[in-house]
Order: C-alpha cells, then structure tokens, then sequence
C-alpha cells in the first residue's frame, strides 16, 4: 500500500499513513496533486486523515506536543486547547489552558471544583508540586486565562504560544516524568 509522510492530526506522531483511496493507479508522481485518503499506522490510533490537492491534511496536527501519562480529562482539555490554538482561537485556547490548571489541582493537590483558580495554584503550591520559581510563572497562566475571560484585548498567538509552553511544562513534570520511572528490583 502507498503511504504519504503526515504528522496525524490525532495522535500527533510524524507517520507514513497509508494511503486508502485515492493513489493515482497510472502516474506515481501526480500523487501531490490529487486528494488522498489516509489511515494512521499508530497501532493506538489508527484514524484517518485527508490530504487535500493544495498538500494540506486534515484534521491538522495540535500545535504543542503529546504528553504521556495524562488522565482523561486532561488529556482532552490539553488536545482541545492545542487545537484552538492551531486554528488561531487565541483566547480560546487561554481559556483552556486555565481550565488546564483546574483538572491538574483536582487530580494531583486535592483541589475542589468550583473554586476559584487562585486557589489551585495555591494548593499546588502546597503539595509541593510547584517548585518556588515555578510558582510565578503557573500564576501567570491563572492571570492570563482571567484577562482572557474578562477582559479586552483578547490574546493573540504570542500570548497563546507562551501559555502553551509553561502548561506543558507543567504536565511533563506532573505526569509524564514520573511515569519514567522504574519500579525498584530486588538485587
Ligand atoms: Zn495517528
């Protein structure tokens, strides 16, 4: 089966999907103007794409990068606010990221939902989770995803890309470096 080099707007891994339809039978090299159906090779994923005849695929790969190790609901919010981000929903996208620091309070420090984010930095802060210079970059996010909620102007990309790139920091070292970690043996 032909394939056609994707990074698979699911997974987010750079794949050669396989082509399912859409392989030009007489010419090889026409294969960049024609529409191809596309199915991912990730055993986890396998869905499928479309590269359109101007060499865009969809759904388009999240900006940011996969976290291992996440749960549920993070893993959703964290896809959710990479894609806004991607399609230029800023604001949106800041939204999430706030959101974001909720599900990480609720899951790692105890937090409640429904209290204020305030709060969720503070109880991350008290479990330790949050090292003392990482403590002012995380508010950050809190302050940001409030002026995004309450307050003009809206974010633009750089906002986002910034915001993106300190919640990602934040998940790898909550739930993607503690899962490298081998369990003990016994000499
Ligand atoms: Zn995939």
């Amino acid at each position: 089966m032909p394939t056609w080099p994707i990074i698979c707007g699911h997974c987010g891994q750079h794949v050669s999907a396989d082509v399912v339809s859409g392989w030009p039978s007489n010419n090889v090299g026409s294969a960049p103007a024609v529409t191809l159906w596309l199915k991912c090779p990730n055993a986890e994923c396998e869905e499928g794409s479309v590269k359109l005849r101007d060499g865009s695929v969809y759904p388009s790969a999240p900006a940011g990068r996969t976290v291992a190790g996440l749960s549920d609901d993070v893993a959703g919010a964290w896809r959710e606010a990479r894609i806004a981000h991607n399609v230029g929903a800023y604001t949106a996208a800041e939204m999430m990221f706030r959101k974001i620091l909720m599900y990480v309070a609720v899951d790692k420090a105890g937090s409640k939902e429904g209290e204020s984010f305030e709060s969720y930095v503070n109880d991350l802060e008290a479990n330790r989770y949050l090292t003392p210079g990482l403590k002012d970059v995380v508010d950050q996010v809190r302050q940001r995803g409030n002026g995004a909620t309450h307050e003009l102007p809206s974010s633009d990309e750089k906002d986002s890309l910034q915001t993106m790139a300190i919640v990602e920091y934040l998940l790898m070292s909550l739930y993607e470096l503690p899962g490298l970690i081998k369990p003990a043996t016994t000499p």
